[in-house]
């Protein structure tokens, strides 16, 4: 049997899939063509390696309590029950004893379901009055600099990429991760486009592009400085529409006056002749587009990088038209928040930079003592690694791990709890590539005897006391009240409680 779903992973593509079931488990999973951008195929991580993961030896089947020293995975068996309760109890008995900010939930983009995060769990967090999350480890600093620039504005679809007669791929490598955009590429290349690769490295991307340029790690900025000068130079800055929507123009100009093609080119370690043709050909093309991707940001000048490389389209005017403009993440085309089904009001308690975990778990005041972990694997991605492994070893801090598979950082865990995956749970999920919303059904059993985030932090609201009559908890319930709202409506609590939010035009887009 074929059940059709769709991928939620962390990637601009949000694949459209259909999936070869065979008594509630996997036999094949590929790609279909309900997203538009999916074109019938998916990555080799999902179609080859999605069993593995599933049925592999590292799925955590079932809920487990630590019997044995942090970090050495000794576990047993438990009930859900038993699980949950010891959970709810013992975070209850931090908040009473510490306050809630002795409580810290750590997650991250494990899964981009909107199902999966910020909306029931937000819920029990908010009512413990737990410690908040800067969920800093990725794409903070362009999310900071393409908000400030442009606020809520989608940029092109990758779909519109086809439209485009410059395109310039700056940070990003479609080759290997997005890699539905290639095809664009290789539409709108045979149809005339002339692309652009910015990377240091000769990448899958740059070998099928007309210009590379292969400049030094971190020095983005500059170059993208002096394409700005040299526009505001030449006469070939859209002084109009300037004038019109963009403002300390001045500013910047004066900022870009100080890199010339030659000075950027020898910090970049690159020939000003090839900066000087990018710039050329990206201003004389109509429409151009610039895909800036998160490559540029990891460096102490990233977020300026990021600012610099998007203001290019706006100096240079290119807006306006389809396959025109910058695309940097598109889940702006949809005005959606899911901690709208929070029901609950963000709660002003303190916010942790999860980049310092590792400091905060050995040193913050009030202390963390109650850590729970879902849809993310910190021990793997944070920094300072053994700061957060000899946090995670305290005798005294209270873990608790909420994953698919037994991940590095489960072994450190009192309770692990086993999640089910994307195939596993119905989902709501808009892409940041090209413009799709898309909802689906579980296509699959869930593995032993793993459960949804929404469906295990509903049951901690319960068992903690914390839940309230009216709480969204369904899928049905909590998928119509993130459709229901816009991301304007900050005090979702309130307006969730006298349902007074209207369901807005969700935009001219693909629903599937
Ligand atoms: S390309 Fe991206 S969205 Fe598509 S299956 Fe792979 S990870 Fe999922």
């Amino acid at each position: 049997m074929y059940k059709t779903g769709l991928c939620v992973l962390d990637c601009p593509d949000s694949c459209s899939i259909e999936v070869k079931v065979k008594d509630g488990h996997l036999v094949s999973i590929d790609g279909d063509t309900r997203n538009p951008l999916t074109e019938g195929y998916i990555c080799g991580k999902v179609r080859s390696q999605m069993n593995e993961h599933l049925y592999g030896e590292d799925r955590v089947r079932h809920p487990l309590i630590r019997c044995g020293t942090k970090g050495d995975a000794s576990f047993e068996r438990v009930s859900w029950d038993q699980a949950l309760s010891a959970i709810a109890e013992r975070f209850n008995a931090i908040r009473d004893n510490y306050g809630g900010e002795a409580i810290l939930p750590l997650s991250y983009g494990g899964s981009n379901g909107l199902l999966s995060q910020d909306n029931t769990d937000a819920r029990y967090f908010r009512r413990l009055k737990a410690s908040r999350l800067a969920r800093t480890v990725c794409a903070a600093p362009s999310t900071r600099a393409s908000g400030a620039m442009y606020g809520w504005m989608p940029g092109v679809s990758f779909t519109d990429y086809a439209e485009a007669r410059a395109i310039i791929i700056w940070g990003a490598n479609p080759s290997v991760t997005g890699i539905h955009l290639m095809p664009v590429l290789q539409k709108a290349k045979k149809e005339g486009a002339w692309i652009a690769v910015v990377d240091p490295r000769r990448t899958g991307v740059a070998r099928i592009a007309d210009l590379h340029l292969p400049l030094r790690p971190g020095t983005d900025l500059p170059v993208a400085l002096s394409i700005a000068r040299w526009m505001f130079e030449s006469g070939a800055a859209d002084r109009e529409f300037l004038a019109e929507y963009a403002c300390e123009v001045d500013e910047f100009a004066e900022r870009a006056a100080a890199w010339s093609f030659d000075t950027a080119a020898e910090v970049a370690g690159v020939d000003p002749a090839v900066i000087a043709e990018l710039a050329e050909r990206y201003v004389t093309a109509e429409p151009a587009v610039v895909r800036c991707g998160w490559g540029l940001e990891r460096n102490r000048n990233g977020g300026s990088a990021v600012a610099a490389v998007l203001a290019l389209s706006a100096v240079a005017g290119k807006f306006g038209v389809r396959g025109g403009g910058y695309t940097m993440s598109n889940a702006k085309a949809w005005n959606l928040d899911a901690s709208i089904a929070a029901a609950e009001d963000e709660v002003l308690t303190r916010v942790i930079n999860m980049n310092k975990t590792g400091e905060v778990l050995l040193s913050s005041a009030p202390p963390v003592k109650g850590l729970f972990i879902y849809n993310c694997n910190p021990l793997a991605t944070l920094p300072a690694q053994d700061k957060v492994r000899r946090g995670l070893m305290r005798e005294d801090l209270f873990t608790v791990v909420f994953d698919q598979v037994m991940t590095d950082t489960a072994r450190y865990a009192d309770v692990v709890l086993p999640a089910t995956t994307f195939l596993e749970r119905p989902e709501l999920a808009r892409s940041y590539g090209a413009y799709t919303l898309q909802r689906c059904k579980a296509v699959l059993d869930p593995v032993g005897e793993s459960r949804s985030n929404h469906e295990v932090f509903a049951t901690l609201c319960e068992l903690s006391g914390l839940a309230q009559p009216d709480d969204p908890v369904g899928e049905d319930e909590i998928i119509n009240t993130i459709l229901g709202a816009s991301r304007e409506e900050k005090k979702c609590g309130a307006l969730y409680r006298k349902r007074e939010f209207p369901f807005r035009d969700l935009g001219q887009t693909q629903f599937n």
